[in-house]
């Protein structure tokens, strides 16, 4: 069915946006490879220098483990200078970044003087009580990153990660008080994003429940959509 498209008219710059537990990172992963862009997740960038003990992770782990948002100075610092990175040039898919109004309207800023305006925005949409129960069971490779879940999305040896064997752990920000506090912040702070990008335009919801491969096939069918719609449009 994809075969007929004209790749072309696929969007190459996206925004993943959605509670955290939703499945930006997983999803993410799949998007990116599939367009062939650049997956950006601020989150994993944070947590990389933290691990690494950087000056960025120094001053951003306090906020991170008590759930908070990392000030917006640094993070659009950071964000700023990764998408200068050379193989941003053909398109990116960024997840956990905008997170507020402030941090949109800098991406379109930055956007405007690259020429690198954002085609799409899609929401993966989820209720408030589902995000608890998955960002509980939720467990993290500390060698490759990728996230699995105690229930939903288990490994075939309890605690291994199935792609590289690396151990499993719960991230420090996934307990409950943290959790609480992000969602709160997610209300507050990036629903206001919903409204911004619909205004513009971008906004595609798509329903995140169910298996991780449907939630995929319903993120390839709005891709699809996109483009479908674009090559209408310049027709
Ligand atoms: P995530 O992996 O997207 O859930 O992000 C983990 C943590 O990193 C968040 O709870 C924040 O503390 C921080 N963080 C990630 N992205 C941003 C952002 N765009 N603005 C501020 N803080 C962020």
């Amino acid at each position: 069915m994809r075969a007929d498209l004209d790749r072309r008219h696929e969007p190459r710059r996206i925004i993943l946006l959605g509670p955290p537990g939703a499945g930006k990172g997983t999803q993410a992963d799949v998007i990116a490879s599939r367009l062939d862009v650049s997956h950006i997740s601020t989150g994993e960038i944070f947590r990389a220098n933290v691990d690494a003990a950087t000056i960025l992770g120094l001053q951003a782990q306090s906020y991170m483990d008590s759930g908070a948002m990392v000030p917006d100075e640094l993070t659009t610092k950071m964000v700023s200078r990764r998408l200068n990175e050379d193989d941003v040039v053909d398109g990116f898919l960024l997840d956990g970044f905008p997170r507020n109004l402030n941090q949109a309207e800098f991406l379109d800023e930055a956007s405007r003087t690259t020429g690198n305006t954002v085609d799409l925005v899609l929401e993966l949409h989820m209720p408030a009580e589902e995000v608890v129960q998955r960002l509980n069971g939720r467990l993290v490779c500390g060698h490759c990153g990728r996230s699995w879940h105690a229930q939903l999305n288990t490994t075939r040896v309890d605690g291994i990660c199935d792609t590289c064997a690396g151990p499993l752990h719960q991230r420090d920000d996934d307990r409950e008080d943290s959790i609480r506090r992000r969602l709160e912040l997610y209300e507050q702070q990036t629903t206001p994003l919903l409204t911004y990008y619909r205004e513009q335009g971008k906004l595609v919801p798509v329903d995140a429940l169910g298996p991780i491969g449907t939630v995929n096939d319903r993120l390839l069918a709005a891709l699809d959509a996109h483009a479908k719609t674009d090559t209408t449009a310049r027709r």
